[in-house]
């Protein structure tokens, strides 16, 4: 024990806190753990959890009409937001406890209240000051909305879930992936749905073809796309719908707004600037690779760091904290190169490593396979959906740097994929890889020609 109250407190009970806190007490270090909202944090109640869920809503009002061609008849199918919401709310509260749970039987002790950093060592919570060896700060991100008249008619992603009503006509305004799985949210759940984004394109950074194939593939689920527009005011109208002026000088008439214009680390008054702790210019905690920030005692990690902004990220960095400072001491960090991610858009996003622009960039010489067909249950199904998928395979070496696919279940099938290419496979050993038949992820070791 180290003098302080505490060998390790924890500002925020999220994903990475909540990861760092129980296996810090798991090997008999002190630990407290300070929350201010919702144990679980963003993705337990606000992200990546109620979005799953409300995907799997707008998902099954798709499935239903495409059963009509295997025969299942459903005359009238239609949708009620609150069993959705209420649901939700439930499973949610049920996840609440569970952290909670998790936090009291690994020893934790859990301080409801907002934290500050009162020093290198000493944390205030509730007018209530603690010491501690060590202080971890991974307070996650918070929407960013920009500053044009009328914001305060928006809402964003931590208003959106709990809507007392479901918005007939929708604006969504961004070119994440936040922005395309929410519009696709909508959408599927017959909201008329118009996704507005400043730039040429949305998903930047993605590899160029999936983006130019999600673009005509979101397009034909109904969303209407307008890009290089930008929202200029919103104006709320006597009876309750907003008045949406955009660039090019036309005016939309809507029921909701959602802004997903990105997320800002949660840093504002948290005291880190007056213990020394260095900010970059978007307020993130400046930490090196052992997530130590310039004050040696306190650490951070998970989207405060603004690496990359993914729960499995955020429990990644927090295991390998725990393992350096109280464990082999190794703390083998985690592989930033290669991190599977999905997008929830309809039909899904998977994508592992390099795109084609950035491995042509990196080799000589790169292979291309590309596949774009329609997956079987369409055959049938009605739907004009369409499936891309794509290995990116770096000529000298035969190795695959790079996998994506469009398509549905993409992000599960990518988790697979991951493990074989994090383990460094070949091209060659796509293609002697047997086939799992009929599936759509078979494909992957049917590749044989190169496209370019
Ligand atoms: P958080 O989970 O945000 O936790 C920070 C915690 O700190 C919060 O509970 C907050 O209340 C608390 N806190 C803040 N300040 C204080 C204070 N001063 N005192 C006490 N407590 C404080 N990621 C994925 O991997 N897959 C997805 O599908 C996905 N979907 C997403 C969808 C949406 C709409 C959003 C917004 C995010 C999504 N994410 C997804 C991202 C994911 O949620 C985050 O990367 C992850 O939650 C980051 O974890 P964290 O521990 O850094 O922060």
């Amino acid at each position: 024990m180290s003098g302080y109250d505490y060998d390790l407190f924890v500002i925020g009970a999220g994903s990475g806190g909540v990861r760092a806190a129980r296996m810090a007490a798991a090997k008999g270090v002190k630990v407290a753990v300070a929350e201010d909202l919702h144990l679980g944090g963003t993705c337990v109640n606000v992200g990546c959890v109620p979005k799953k869920l409300y995907v799997y809503a707008s998902e099954y009002m798709q499935e239903i009409e495409e059963g009509r061609g295997f025969g299942v008849k459903a005359d009238s199918v239609s949708f009620d937001w609150a069993t959705l919401r209420d649901n939700k709310k439930s499973e949610i509260s049920r996840l609440n406890g569970i952290y909670g749970k998790l936090l009291d039987n690994s020893g934790c002790t859990r301080i409801n209240g907002r934290a500050t950093v009162a020093g290198p060592n000493s944390v205030i919570v509730n007018g209530e000051m603690y010491t501690a060896e060590r202080i971890l700060v991974a307070v996650g991100g918070w929407p960013f909305v920009p500053d044009i008249p009328g914001k305060e008619h928006a809402i964003t992603s931590n208003e959106v879930f709990d809507l007392d009503t479901f918005p007939q006509r929708v604006m969504v305004v961004g070119g994440g992936y936040i922005a395309i799985e929410f519009a696709g949210i909508f959408a599927g759940l017959q909201a008329q749905t118009e996704l507005v984004y400043r730039g040429d394109l949305f998903l930047r950074g993605f590899d160029q073809e999936v983006r130019e194939f999600t673009a005509t593939e979101v397009a034909r689920k109904g969303i209407t796309l307008s890009f290089n527009t930008d929202v200029t005011s919103i104006e709320k109208r006597s009876d309750g719908a907003l008045e949406v002026a955009l660039s090019n000088g036309e005016v939309r008439v809507v029921d909701q707004v959602l802004y997903a214009t990105g997320r800002v680390p949660k840093t504002t008054h948290l005291g880190l600037e007056s213990a020394g702790v260095a900010l970059n210019d978007k307020g993130a905690i400046e930490v090196n690779d052992r997530f130590e920030s310039s004050v040696p005692s306190i650490y951070a990690l998970g989207d405060v760091i603004d690496r990359v902004q993914l729960t499995p990220v955020a429990l990644a960095e927090a295991m390998s904290l725990v393992d350096q400072l109280y464990g082999s001491g190794e703390g083998e960090l985690p592989n930033y190169e290669l991190i599977p991610t999905a997008v929830f858009c309809q039909p899904n996003i998977g994508t592992l490593g390099l795109t084609e622009e950035q491995a042509r960039e990196c080799y000589d010489s790169v292979d291309v396979y590309v596949s774009d067909f329609r997956a079987m249950r369409h055959t049938i199904s009605g739907s004009e959906e369409r499936t891309l998928m794509k290995l990116i395979v770096e000529s000298a070496t035969d190795k695959i740097v790079g996998v994506h696919m469009v398509g549905a279940d993409a992000g599960d099938i990518l988790q697979g994929l991951a493990v074989a290419v994090v383990a460094g496979a070949t091209k060659r050993d796509f293609d002697r890889t047997i086939g799992i038949h009929p599936t759509a992820a078979e494909e992957f070791v049917t590749m044989r020609q190169k496209t370019r």
